[in-house]
């Protein structure tokens, strides 16, 4: 396969008035032509950052990359002049953003919003851009879109503003397309046309996906492979099976836990208890040993090397040193009874 994207040991930190926030601590990953990878974690894990670094869409003077690689195709994005990101971005790679409502300009008709990157990163003529258009909105499933290419973001609804957002995304045929959290907004249904769409236009355009989520049940929907963010790092990486059958880490074991499961006789929903670590300090040891049930001296100390578990699934925690006691995952913790 052929290697797109490739993140190499990316530091990203903010500079705030409290000091140093240190978001993203060393993560790698690599994501190949046609594959989608979810990365999932909690709020403040690094997922969404991580992301919006790989676009360089960071806020301007606070957030910065402190150290490390992200080579798109060989290019090192890390060090790119803004000149060549904009060359990039929207052409290259393009990225969905959580809320449609907020991410579509509404003074502006959906045709002009999907004609702009055309125009600019494809030198279409307008009437090549509209035509183009109304094609990319067919393809993402909006009825008369003769007719709704002129229409307003206020005369849609929060799906298909959101069917829009992607045909803007896919407008310039990107290599990379990032969703960050593109169903969260949306109601069930909506969620499940919306994944629907994109493992389908996935299928059409060869295009490769990274999704940011929090929703473990969207990953199961469209990725291929996980890495799973906690504390600024990748504390597991596998297949979508890996993850959720073997898991290996204590704290992916706490998310598949806490997934509404509706066979489920247990009456509560379980949560990870504690806070996840501040990273203006963050722990020397493991980031999820102040929430572990099965941290050990160790843990708190140093932090684990990632181990491998086979040639696709890595995990950074103790409990896969050879001299750790063996623990099981809890049951809550295991999708559909293996071990
Ligand atoms: Fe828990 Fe220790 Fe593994 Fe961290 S390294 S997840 S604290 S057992």
């Amino acid at each position: 396969m052929e290697k797109l994207l490739e993140l190499d040991n990316l530091h990203v930190s903010f500079q705030t008035y409290g000091g140093e926030v240190k978001a993203v601590r060393g993560v790698s990953f690599t994501l190949e032509k046609g594959e989608s990878l979810a990365i999932v974690g909690e709020s403040g894990s690094g997922k969404s950052v991580t992301s919006k670094s790989v676009m360089r869409l960071l806020p301007n003077k606070i957030g910065f990359i402190k150290e490390g690689a992200i080579r798109f195709q060989g290019k090192d994005l890390a060090k790119a002049s803004e000149r060549e990101m904009e060359k990039i971005r929207g052409a290259e790679i393009s990225m969905i953003f959580q809320d449609p409502m907020t991410s579509l300009n509404p003074t502006m008709t959906i045709g002009k919003q999907i004609m702009e990157g055309l125009r600019k990163h494809q030198n279409m003529s307008k009437s090549e851009a509209k035509e183009r258009s109304i094609n990319l909105l067919k393809l993402v499933g909006i009825p008369n879109p003769e007719l709704r290419v002129d229409e307003y973001p206020h005369q849609f609804s929060g799906g298909m503003r959101q069917r829009v957002v992607i045909a803007i995304a896919l407008a310039c045929n990107p290599k990379v397309l990032i969703a960050d959290e593109p169903t969260t907004a949306l109601d069930v249904t909506i969620q499940a046309q919306i994944l629907d769409l994109m493992r389908d236009l996935q299928d059409k355009t060869g295009t490769a996906i990274i999704l940011i989520t929090h929703d473990l049940g969207v990953v199961a929907n469209l990725a291929q492979r996980v890495a799973v963010m906690y504390g600024g790092m990748i504390v597991e990486t596998g297949t979508v099976d890996e993850i959720f059958y073997k898991p290996k880490h204590p704290y992916t074991w706490g998310l598949l836990a806490s997934m509404p499961k509706l066979n489920a006789e247990s009456k509560e929903l379980l949560a990870i208890p504690g806070t996840p670590p501040d990273l203006m300090n963050p722990p020397k040891g493991c980031p999820f040993a102040a929430r572990c049930p099965y941290a050990m001296e160790v843990c708190v100390e140093n932090m684990p090397d990632a181990t491998d578990v086979s040639s696709t699934h890595k995990a950074a925690c103790w409990l896969l040193d050879e001299r750790a006691p063996k623990v099981e995952p809890p049951e809550e913790a295991v999708v559909g009874g293996a071990r």
